[in-house]
């Protein structure tokens, strides 16, 4: 409609003009008003309102742009009901992460207050999940070949990463990494109230599987950094030491139904333990430790998380720990340190030996996984290829049917990786030949694997001292960037007479004088 006195033309502009404006205010509402102001400023009038909630709702697409990264519902092209989940999303993050405190009044809202404790309450596990969408956003597939469904799922971390980014730019673990600051998630790590001394062997809890202890264990960079990690609170060392040198019958590696769930309870122990070692003034690889440039400690994955995926660093830094066998038995018994008896004291790989206080492993994936090369005696000791039996099927098919999460068990010989390595022992050199077998997801977070390998020795005519074979057997982290687990001296016997201690290794970039092959910026010879 014409307005009297006013050219149509100039009219069409003053339109154009109105409507640039109304872009430029929405989009400036995206960006710059905080949470709180929005909320405030939507309550104003119907224009306001009309102005956030207007456009299909493209405004809280911007500003969960703005926050986290591609999430998982559009790449998987559900196009239809993305805005609407956008909305939905970016309120139940901010509102978990405690950015904002109730403003957007969700039902079942983390309060700022959330303090973590078992990780079983509702308002623990709300969270919990937020924190897995952020790290994945992967759902657990519904079947049992899971491999085959999951291979091209991409998580939402990284998903406009590529690999070699560092990780801090994925919002999301940049949001993850603020949150852990504010609670005490990483900072209740194995204070679950339980005296694991007063356990008899198999009271021990292994098949305590919590997502609580599952993101504990996938933010371990977290808890090896000095910045506010220094280790002050030494509480709970003691059930730590028992636990990294327990057998593989007492404390086995994999559990669960379909033994391949991570003994995550486990696992959490062996990173308090090597914490205690590495960031604990006055142990004797503390300022090894602390002395080493940052990209040369535990550092996050630098890429999309995936399931099964095919890539293995190059370079290890790490250490192993061990005392005399007649003191694994005290260790074991719960007596170091209790009684009359002394603390017994753990030798670390290295901790004399000042100019390599970390052992240094290079591990490549071999071209061809032709099992029928691969050493039997390394086998008979390991049983890398060899798949962990269901202990109770019909419980499994049972789950399975009732629609729940499958234990997607994953053939370890039909879908795992052969790899062979070199080091440096006390001078001695050594070689590794073993093998990663991927695991389901845990918790809903993929990208576990268990290695196994066989460390051993050479003599000048290139044929391997049986006598003198170093059995090793560990989890891999999301991402490939840490592995930590046991080993043990497969002459010595299984069970109560196994001679065993922790072991952990972290993959480190070259470093300037590195003369490796692979040499490159990230120095990881990533396979295919
Ligand atoms: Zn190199």
């Amino acid at each position: 409609m014409a307005v009297r006195g006013v050219p149509a033309e100039s009219e069409a502009v003053a339109a154009q003009v109105a409507n640039l404006l109304v872009i430029q205010i929405s989009h400036n509402i995206a960006v710059l008003l905080n949470d709180k102001d929005l909320v405030s400023f939507r309550a104003a009038c119907k224009a306001a309102q009309d102005a956030v909630e207007g456009d299909a709702g493209a405004l809280w697409r911007r500003r969960f742009f703005a926050w986290f990264e591609t999430p998982q519902f559009q790449l998987t092209g559900q196009r239809k009901v993305d805005l609407a989940n956008f909305k939905v999303k970016y309120q139940q993050r901010k509102a978990v992460l405690h950015v904002i405190k109730q403003i957007f009044q969700i039902r079942g809202n983390a309060k700022p207050t959330l303090s973590f404790d078992t990780g079983r309450r509702r308002k623990e596990q709300a969270a919990l999940r937020v924190l897995r969408d952020l790290i994945n956003g992967v759902q657990l597939p519904i079947s049992n070949h899971f491999l085959e469904d999951t291979a091209n799922i991409k998580t939402e971390a990284f998903s406009d990463k590529q690999a070699g980014d560092i990780q801090y730019n994925s919002k999301n673990l940049k949001r993850v990494a603020e949150f852990i600051q504010k609670t005490n998630i990483l900072k209740i790590l194995g204070k679950d109230g339980r005296d694991y001394f007063a356990l008899k062997p198999s009271e021990l809890p292994h098949h305590h599987t919590s997502l609580l202890y599952t993101i504990q264990c996938v933010l371990a960079p977290l808890l090896f950094c000095f910045d506010d990690w220094h280790m002050k609170d030494q509480s709970g060392f003691h059930e730590a030491q028992k636990m990294v040198y327990l057998d593989n019958i007492t404390a086995p590696i994999l559990t669960g139904l379909n033994g391949q769930s991570v003994n995550m309870t486990w696992l959490l122990k062996n990173i308090q333990f090597w914490r205690y070692h590495f960031l604990t003034v006055g142990e004797p690889l503390c300022p090894h430790f602390e002395g080493l440039e940052d990209n040369q400690r535990p550092d996050f994955w630098a890429s999309q998380l995936r399931q099964g995926t095919r890539r293995l660093g190059f370079h290890w830094k790490g250490s192993y720990a061990f005392v005399d066998r007649a003191e694994i038995q005290i260790i074991r018994k719960g007596e170091s340190g209790q009684g009359h008896n002394p603390q017994i004291q753990d030798k670390l790989n290295g901790e004399e030996d000042p100019d390599s206080p970390f052992q240094s492993v290079d591990l490549a994936l071999c071209s061809t996984d032709d099992s029928s090369t691969w050493n039997r005696d390394f086998e008979r000791h390991l049983n890398s290829l060899k798949t962990p039996k269901t202990k109770d099927a019909r419980t499994r098919a049972q789950k399975s049917a009732t629609g729940g999460p499958s234990n997607g068990e994953v053939d370890f010989a039909t879908s795992s990786y052969r790899f062979d390595g070199d080091g440096n022992d006390y001078e001695e050199e050594f070689h590794m030949q073993g093998w990663l077998n991927p695991l389901p997801p845990q918790n809903g977070i993929p990208g576990w694997q268990r290695v196994t390998m066989m460390k051993y020795f050479v003599d000048k005519y290139d044929s391997i001292d049986m006598e003198a074979l170093w059995a090793y057997e560990g989890i891999m982290f999301p991402g490939g960037m840490i592995m930590m687990g046991r080993w043990w001296c497969p002459t010595d016997g299984v069970g109560e007479e196994m001679y065993s201690g922790p072991f952990v290794l972290w993959n480190v970039p070259c470093d300037n004088e590195c003369v490796c092959a692979d040499h490159n910026e990230f120095g990881d010879g990533m396979g295919v």
